[in-house]
């Protein structure tokens, strides 16, 4: 990649994941996203590669890196030529996990983040209810403390990796502030009362599995809880910050793929005589893709740099998130342009990129919600 916030480790790392993700899982998309899902081998795989514990630390099964670590994780993710299936090693590896090493106690750690990072178990992240998605102070769903345990009721949707995690990271309502009545627990699948309800279908990200979640009277231990009673919205901004990041660096990554298949096609179909890569609208359309596209890589690398070195700069994140998404979006949706005819077909890729894309505009904060957190970081 060439750019200064990488060094020789990352240059290594970046090859090694490139190979694995375009043999081992490339070959599979069409199959994967056909199925509606990948196999958990793949969690397994990754895990034993030590790709799902970059920037964690060794004492918990992690390989120590720094931040960039993650960034090149998700920008070769991109690779596998599935979106769903770097959407879920994302929410697993850079979603749910974090808190509980940001927050979680020793326990939870060992009994959780060690075998995420080690791919045995599956985690997911429960944030969004049928009545609370941008509005996170909205959150229904209820923790009651009950001697030494809580016992949660309520639902959750949208949930990425909803059917196969073997535990979930829980957004509750346990007080009646709006923002400090929120609270982290740690939901096992096998728990009673918890059950999994349909896994819904969607425009693109085939190959993830996106459930509904419902909780009756599903009993968890106090040992279970993330952080302090009352910290859960806090917590979860934080997380969010490390989440959008991540989201924009696989959104330049993604649009850059796009844009390869554009380049591609540009080259090799002909009209009028000629490439059509040679008339210049088309070159020119090319050119500002590969502008966008690097506007904003140094936005993302920027943020990631100030992250890396201990600052927390939200409104910027905001701004790499919501350019970036958009961007994608423009892009991939150009790349299929030049593809014409081809490009509505199912048998050329660009497609995908360009469903998939659009997801970045919604998850983890749409843009309009990128927008008020900016607008609100500049004081209005
Ligand atoms: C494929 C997929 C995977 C997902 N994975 C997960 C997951 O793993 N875990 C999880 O918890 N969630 C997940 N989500 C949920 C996602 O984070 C939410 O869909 C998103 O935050 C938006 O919430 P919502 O759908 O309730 O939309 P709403 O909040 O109802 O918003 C509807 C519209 O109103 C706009 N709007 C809302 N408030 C404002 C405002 N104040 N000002 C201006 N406009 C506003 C929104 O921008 C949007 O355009 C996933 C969603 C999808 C589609």
């Amino acid at each position: 990649m060439g750019h200064f916030i990488f060094n020789d480790t990352h240059d290594t790392l970046r090859a090694e994941i490139r190979r694995y993700v375009e043999r081992e899982l490339a070959p599979h998309a069409n199959e994967w996203e056909e199925a509606e899902y990948f196999p958990d081998s793949v969690f397994w795989e990754m895990g034993r590669l030590g790709y799902l514990g970059l920037r964690y630390p060794e004492e918990y099964g992690g390989s120590g890196l720094d931040y960039y670590s993650a960034i090149v994780l998700a920008e070769e993710m991109t690779r596998a030529q599935s979106g769903g299936v770097g959407m879920a090693v994302a929410v697993h590896a850079e979603m749910a996990t974090p808190p509980i090493l940001k927050f979680g106690t020793e326990e939870q750690k060992r009994r959780y983040l060690v075998p995420a990072v080690k791919g045995k178990k599956i985690a997911a992240l429960a944030i969004t209810e049928p009545g609370a998605g941008s509005d996170v102070s909205g959150i229904r769903t209820r923790a009651v403390q009950d001697g030494g345990d809580w016992v949660i009721n309520g639902s959750k949707i949208y949930i990425t990796n909803g059917v196969r995690a073997d535990f979930y990271l829980v957004v509750t309502r346990t007080g009646d502030d709006q923002w400090g009545g929120l609270t982290l627990f740690l939901v096992e699948k096998e728990t009673p009362g918890f059950t999994v309800g349909r896994k819904l279908k969607k425009v693109g990200m085939h190959a993830s599995d996106t459930a509904e979640l419902f909780f009756e009277n599903v009993r968890v231990p106090d040992a279970n809880r993330v952080g302090d009673v009352g910290q859960g919205f806090y917590n979860i901004m934080w997380e969010l910050q490390g989440e959008r990041l991540i989201g924009a660096a696989t959104a330049v990554a993604g649009a850059e793929r796009a844009l390869e298949m554009a380049m591609k096609y540009a080259g090799e179909r002909e009209a009028f005589g000629r490439p059509i890569g040679r008339f210049q609208v088309i070159r020119h359309k090319l050119a500002q893709m590969a502008t966008e596209i690097e506007a904003a890589r140094a936005l993302v690398y920027t943020c990631a740099w100030r992250w890396q070195n201990g600052e927390y700069p939200v409104k910027e994140i905001s701004m790499a998130k919501l350019f970036a998404s958009e961007m994608a979006c423009r892009v991939a949706d150009e790349a299929l342009q030049i593809h014409g005819g081809a490009g509505y077909m199912l048998e050329y890729p660009v497609q995908r990129v360009w469903r998939d894309s659009r997801l970045l505009r919604i998850g983890a904060g749409t843009d309009e919600i990128m927008r008020e957190v900016i607008a609100k970081q500049m004081g209005f």
